[in-house]
C-alpha cells in the first residue's frame, strides 16, 4: 500500500529532529556555536546542531581511542561483533521511514529513492556484518626452522567524512567495514545533511556498540572536518566528497601525522553508445536514468554522452523523449522520481553551468532551466559539446547531460580525456569490442549494456582524481586494517 504525500507531510511535521552530536555513547548538545540544518522544502532552520570545534573533535577522537584501547569492541570475538552489527541492520530496517524522511527533508531527494537508500544501506551493512570473520592473513612457506605469518589488524581511530547526497549510504560504506574490522569511528556528516547521520550513529549505539566506538561530530567542513584531518591521533581518514576537498585531506595528513587517506571523489563519467548497440531505445532509457536519477547529484552520474556520429541525431531524440519522465516533483509524493536540488547554492551553480554551456556554443536540446518545483532543475540535454568545453570537463552535479558526437574509433580517447575516472558505460553488440573497451576505459567501474549496477561484493572506487582506494566488497577491508608480519625463529 502506498502512503500519500499528505501522510508523509504529516509524518514529517511530527518527526523528532536531533539537535545534538553523539560522543562517547551520549548525545552531545554543547554550549558553543550552532549549525543550522536546512531543507529545500522549508524556509528557516529545521533544527540546530552543535558546530563541533577543535576541542570537541578532540574529545570525540579521545573517546574513540579509549574505546579502541579498552578492547570491548576491537578485541571482541568475531561472533560478538557480528551479533551487534546484525542488530544494527535490524534497527536500520525498523527506522526505515524515519531515516528516509530525514534524508528527504534535508536533501530534497524523492522519498521513493530515500527509502531505497535505507534498504541498500541495510544490505551493505549486512554484507560487512557477515564479513566480520572472513578477514584473515596467510601462513607463508618457510624453512622448517622458522614460522612466518601475516595477520590483518584493525588500524585504530577512523575519521569518516561524508557528503550530503547519500546521507545514510555514504556513512555506511565507511563504518560497515571499519567497524567490522574492529576500529573505532568518528563520523563527520556533511552540514547539508547531518540529521540522518546522527540518527544512524545513535542506532549503532542502541544496537550494542560499546561507548566511544561510533561517534558523530556535527559541524562545518572548514572547522570540524579540518580538525579531524589534522588530528594527530586519527589513524585513517576515509572521505567521500569533491576532488578539491579530497586534496585538502592529503595535505592535512602531510601536515600532521601522515594518517592514511582514502578518497572517493567526483566524476564526469562517460556513457558511450555505439551504432551497434543491442537496443537503442533501451540504451536511451539507461542514459537518461544514468544522468537524471537523483537529479544528477550522484557521484557516478553518467554526465557525458559519447555517441557514434552516425546515430547521433536519432539517439539524442530518444534521450530527449526519455528525459520527460525525469521531471522534478514533490519529493514527498511516492510517485515522484526526482525532487529539487539540495539547496539554493547548488541550484544556482547548476543553472549557471547551463549558461556556461550555452555561452561556449552548446545547444540546449531539452530542459535548460528551473523546473516547476522550487529549486528543481529541468532534465537538460546539451548537444554540440566539444570535449574542451567546461561543461564536458567539470563536474556539474546536477541533471545536465553533455553530448559529444564522435567516430567509433575515438570513443575511448574522448572518454579518457578527463581528470576523473569514476565510472563509464558502453553500449555495443560486439563482444570483442565490449571487452576491449572495458579494459581501455580509465574508470573504476565499467558497465556494459547497462549503467550503474553492482553488488555488495564488487568494489566501488575511482581512478585518477576520482579517488584512492575502494568502498564495498572485501577489498574495503584493506583501508581499515594493517597487515602485520610475524616471524618466529624455531631453530
Ligand atoms: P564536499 O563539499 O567535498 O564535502 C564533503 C565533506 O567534506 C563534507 O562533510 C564537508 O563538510 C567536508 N568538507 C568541506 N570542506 C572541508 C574542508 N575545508 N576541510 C575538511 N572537510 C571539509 O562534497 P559534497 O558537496 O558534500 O558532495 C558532493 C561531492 O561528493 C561531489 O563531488 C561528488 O562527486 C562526490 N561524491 C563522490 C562519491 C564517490 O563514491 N566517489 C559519492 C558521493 C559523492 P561540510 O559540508 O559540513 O562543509
Ligand atoms: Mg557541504
Amino acid at each position: 500500500m502506498t502512503t500519500t504525500a499528505t501522510d508523509w507531510r504529516a509524518r514529517a511535521a511530527a518527526l523528532p529532529l536531533p539537535a545534538h552530536a553523539f560522543l562517547d555513547g551520549e548525545p552531545f548538545v554543547g554550549t558553543g556555536e550552532r549549525l543550522a540544518a536546512t531543507s529545500p522544502l522549508r524556509t528557516g532552520a529545521l533544527a540546530e546542531l552543535p558546530l563541533c570545534d577543535e576541542r570537541e573533535v578532540d574529545a570525540a577522537v579521545a573517546a574513540a581511542r579509549r574505546a579502541f584501547d579498552g578492547g570491548a569492541w576491537s578485541q571482541a570475538g568475531p561472533r560478538e561483533r557480528k551479533r551487534v552489527m546484525h542488530a544494527f541492520v535490524d534497527l536500520l530496517a525498523a527506522h526505515r521511514e524515519e531515516l528516509a524522511l530525514l534524508i528527504t527533508l534535508e536533501t530534497g531527494k524523492a522519498i521513493r529513492d530515500a527509502l531505497r537508500e535505507i534498504d541498500s544501506a541495510g544490505r551493505e551493512l549486512r554484507f560487512f556484518a557477515e564479513a566480520v570473520d572472513k578477514v584473515y592473513g596467510d601462513v607463508v612457506p618457510t624453512p622448517p626452522e622458522a614460522f612466518g605469518y601475516s595477520a590483518r589488524e584493525p588500524v585504530g581511530v577512523v575519521a569518516a567524512v561524508t557528503p550530503w547526497n547519500f546521507p545514510v549510504m555514504m556513512p555506511v560504506y565507511k563504518l560497515g567495514p571499519a567497524l567490522a574490522a574492529g576500529n573505532s569511528v568518528v563520523l563527520k556528516p556533511a552540514e547539508e545533511s547531518s540529521l540522518a547521520g546522527v540518527r544512524l550513529v545513535e542506532l549503532g549505539a542502541e544496537a550494542g556498540l560499546p561507548d566511544g566506538v561510533l561517534n558523530a561530530v556535527t559541524g562545518s567542513g572548514e572547522v570540524t572536518g579540518r580538525a579531524l584531518g589534522l588530528h594527530p591521533d586519527v589513524d585513517v581518514v576515509t572521505f567521500t566528497g569533491s576532488t578539491a576537498v579530497g586534496k585538502l585531506f592529503l595535505r592535512y595528513a602531510g601536515e600532521s601525522n601522515m594518517k592514511s587517506v582514502w578518497l572517493e571523489c567526483g566524476g564526469k563519467s562517460p556513457q558511450i553508445v555505439l551504432a551497434d548497440a543491442p537496443d537503442l531505445e533501451r540504451a536511451a532509457a539507461f542514459v537518461a536514468e544514468g544522468i537524471f536519477h537523483g537529479a544528477g547529484e550522484v557521484c557516478n552520474a553518467g554526465s557525458r554522452l559519447i555517441v557514434e556520429e552516425g546515430i547521433h541525431d536519432d539517439f539524442v531524440e530518444l534521450v530527449v523523449r526519455e528525459s520527460a519522465s525525469w521531471a522534478p516533483g514533490d519529493p514527498l509524493d511516492e510517485a515522484t522520481v526526482v525532487g529539487p536540488l539540495v539547496d539554493r547554492t547548488q541550484f544556482e551553480r547548476v543553472v549557471d553551468y547551463i549558461g556556461v554551456g550555452r555561452a561556449e556554443g552548446a545547444v540546449v536540446a531539452t530542459g535548460g532551466g528551473p523546473a516547476a518545483v522550487e529549486l528543481g532543475v529541468e532534465p537538460t540535454v546539451l548537444t554540440g559539446v566539444d570535449p574542451a568545453m567546461r561543461v564536458a570537463r567539470e563536474e556539474i552535479f546536477g541533471p545536465v547531460l553533455a553530448t559529444i558526437g564522435t567516430a567509433a574509433d575515438d570513443v575511448a580517447a574522448v572518454a579518457n580525456d578527463s581528470i576523473f575516472g569514476l565510472a563509464a558505460g558502453v553500449w555495443t553488440s560486439d563482444v570483442r569490442r565490449a571487452h576491449r573497451l572495458a579494459r581501455e576505459l580509465d574508470a573504476g567501474s565499467v558497465y556494459v549494456n547497462t549503467y550503474d549496477r553492482g553488488e555488495n561484493s564488487l568494489p566501488f572506487g575511482g581512478y585518477k582524481q576520482s579517488g584512492i582506494g575502494v568502498d564495498r566488497s572485501l577489498h574495503a577491508f584493506e583501508k581499515y586494517t594493517r597487515l602485520k608480519t610475524v616471524w618466529f625463529d624455531l631453530s
